[in-house]
């Protein structure tokens, strides 16, 4: 059905890349380019011997846009898939408008040498995508993704209006590492080393990180005390369902992990102001990436299970509703399918249908698109078929934490 290119072979890229070469109807011919040709080769290896599927692979800067354009003319790629690192959204934007091929991507835009999580960026690009007749999706991992997929079908389907929602991420799962991150370890101490943010009444609500805890009795996992974060898909469901009085997201963390992030943060290893180290300026939080597991290694070793989903109250015909929708993931049975754990597994799936949407013709609007803003169900039917089948459940009454 159409040519991809996915850039960036990571964690996440891997799962993508597995369950695309297991849907060959939709993704005819793939290639996978990344910084490191060896990281698109392992994959590519993993695919072949899983799958029986040959993947074309390439070396690439995503931040040089002309060699960027010249590998999508030379691939004849309809998509990119940006599985890269969020510093790249915007040049990868660019090259795809030059070379006149649809976008998508997991996670927002963040400068390099600002911990910022805002769409504003990304949303100018709003007219280019138009005026080309392009599609750009964005955020199509499991959260930003599937939580703001699934509160469009909670809006479609069960609620007329969405009066709050708060959006829990469980990793239920086990690497037995001391201290080890589930994706990309800079993007994700970043994210969780900014102030907590939340919608309200009309305004984000800051309270310091990590210091907002309740404990929630998640579905085949279990009890975990869940914090309260900010996160990107608030921003961009605050303003899609303007209706929304409250947003917010929490995600779950065992005492260790806490503990490690709190003495890191406090003796500066967390920072991304650059140091002289030896003479050499160094950026304390990319050595720290360095030195900690990388997490497209932890799959072999990861047990458990994540749960993450949305509770949503609102009014349907007039009667006030909630729902819990969710999926439940096992890290070893994606380990056993794709070579992954589970938080790969959960977002490189959703990408994978996402470029499905964009490749079948369902999402071809011309624009920058939040996932909560398309049709959700073609999507949800996909999720049930691809190894994320999700439930929903309607609660006695709103979230009292
Ligand atoms: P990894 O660090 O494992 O992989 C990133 C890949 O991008 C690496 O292969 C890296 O190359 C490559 N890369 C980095 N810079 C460049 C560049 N300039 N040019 C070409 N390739 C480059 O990250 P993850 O797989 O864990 O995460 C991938 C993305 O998914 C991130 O943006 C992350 O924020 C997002 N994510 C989204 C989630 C969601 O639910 N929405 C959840 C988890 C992650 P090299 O190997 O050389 O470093």
């Amino acid at each position: 059905m159409g040519k991809t290119l996915v850039i960036g072979a990571g964690g996440v890229s891997s799962a993508a890349v597995h369950k695309m070469a297991m849907n060959s109807d939709v993704f005819t011919e793939i290639t996978l380019a990344s910084r490191r040709l060896f990281k698109c080769e392992e994959i590519a290896a993993g695919v072949k011997s899983r799958t029986g599927v040959t993947i074309k692979t390439a070396q690439v800067d995503a931040m040089d846009v002309p060699a960027v354009v010249a590998l999508i003319r030379k691939t004849g790629a309809e998509l990119l898939v940006n599985l890269a690192l969020p510093y790249q959204d915007l040049v990868l934007m660019d090259a795809c408008l030059e070379a006149g091929i649809h976008y998508l991507d997991t996670a927002n835009y963040e400068p390099e040498d600002e911990a910022k999580f805002e769409y504003h960026w990304q949303w100018a690009y709003q007219d280019k995508f138009k005026a080309a007749g392009l599609t750009c999706i964005l955020g199509s991992g499991f959260d930003p993704g599937v939580t703001s997929i699934y509160a469009a079908w909670l809006k479609k389907h069960k609620l007329d209006t969405i009066r709050q929602i708060d959006v829990l991420d469980c990793n239920g799962g086990d690497n037995g590492k001391a201290f080890a991150t589930n994706f990309n370890p800079e993007i994700n101490i970043r994210e969780v080393t900014a102030d907590a943010r939340h919608w309200e009444n009309g305004d984000w609500v800051t309270s310091p990180a990590m210091t907002h805890k309740v404990t929630f009795d998640f579905p085949e996992v279990g009890e975990k005390n869940m914090y309260l974060m900010y996160h990107e898909e608030l921003e961009s469901m605050k303003t899609h369902f303007p209706e929304i009085e409250r947003a917010r997201f929490w995600m779950t963390f065992g005492d260790a992990y806490i503990n490690h992030v709190r003495v890191l943060e406090g003796i500066g290893m967390t920072s991304i102001e650059p140091i002289i180290h030896n003479g050499q300026e160094i950026i304390p939080l990319q050595f720290l990436k360095s030195v900690l597991p990388d997490p497209s290694d932890l799959g072999e070793l990861t047990k458990g299970k994540t749960c993450i989903g949305d509770i949503a109250t609102g009014l349907k015909d007039g009667v006030e509703k909630t729902y819990y929708i969710y999926n439940i993931c096992d890290h070893e049975e994606c380990y056993a399918e794709v070579g992954s754990q589970a938080v790969s597994y959960t977002t490189g799936v959703p990408a994978m249908i996402g470029a499905a949407m964009v490749l079948k013709g369902i999402w071809r609007e011309p624009g920058v698109w939040n996932t909560e803003q398309l049709d959700p169900d073609a999507f949800m039917d996909m999720l049930n078929e691809q190894g994320l089948p999700w439930e929903v459940h309607e609660l006695s009454g709103p979230v009292e934490f």
